[in-house]
């Protein structure tokens, strides 16, 4: 019989704290590390041989927008925030069913007394995500290198040179000792995707100042001439 009541199999520990300014697909801010933790039910066993591999597909939910509900069409920022096209031709959060995909790298696998942490790389997902599965990447079907990629055919490009401002790099090595991570490195390569809104390019409303949080801290920057992004401050 069908059921659709799915149990999370564990949740992601990220350094994302909100939705905004996380990447929008896996592998792009590869600074980024996170942990997921299996529960308890899932011991060593449950991934045995998974260490061979270099990458995992994980099939999570998009917990914080789920009760949004969705459209059938969207508007995705690769196409500028102002053309629509359908929510299947979309990898929007906001979708029938609550469910993303993303490939992530797996660095290594830990196992605590009985307890199962997979480390990983270049999440684009939110902390505590609820994630419903994990599958190996199988390279021989999964990456397909002649593929057609409709309106995302490209990577996107990192418009943007982060700078810091002397208070930022001094926050930022503050960050760096408390946190044990390349704090400055993943600052640099998240900002340089540009993560505010499509719609506000090019306004009046690029002056003002943004924030994102990421670990314990708040990340604020502005939009400077010359394609620059200033990082002003790392506030705990
Ligand atoms: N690679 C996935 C996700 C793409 S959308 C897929 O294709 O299905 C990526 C965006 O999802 C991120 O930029 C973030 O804003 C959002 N997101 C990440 N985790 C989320 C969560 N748990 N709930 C809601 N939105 C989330």
């Amino acid at each position: 019989m069908f059921s659709s009541d799915y149990e999370p199999i564990g949740y992601l520990n990220s350094c994302y704290q909100e939705k905004f300014g996380i990447p929008r697909q896996p592998g792009l801010v590869t600074a980024a590390k996170s942990q997921l933790t299996l529960n308890d039910e899932f011991n060593e066993d449950s991934v045995r041989g998974l260490e061979g591999f270099s990458h995992i597909w994980l099939q999570f939910v998009f917990h914080k927008t789920q009760k949004q509900g969705w459209k059938s069409m969207v508007r995705p920022p690769r196409l500028g925030g102002n053309k629509k096209v359908g929510v299947f031709a979309s990898r929007s959060t906001f979708r029938p069913n609550p469910i993303g995909l993303s490939v992530v790298e797996l660095l290594r696998i830990e196992v605590r007394g009985s307890q199962v942490i997979l480390h990983l790389l270049g999440c684009d997902l939110l902390n505590k995500t609820p994630i419903l599965d994990i599958k190996p990447y199988l390279p021989y079907v999964d990456a397909i290198p002649d593929a057609i990629g409709g309106f995302a055919k490209e990577k996107p490009e990192s418009l943007f040179d982060v700078i810091f401002t002397d208070l930022a790099k001094y926050q930022c090595e503050q960050a760096e000792a408390r946190l044990g991570e390349d704090i400055s490195l993943l600052i640099t390569q998240i900002l340089a995707l540009d993560p505010s809104p499509s719609y506000q390019k090019n306004t009046a409303t690029k002056l003002r100042i943004y924030r994102m949080k990421l670990y314990d801290f708040d990340l604020s920057w502005q939009y400077c001439e010359n394609n620059k992004i200033k990082v002003l401050a790392i506030d705990s």
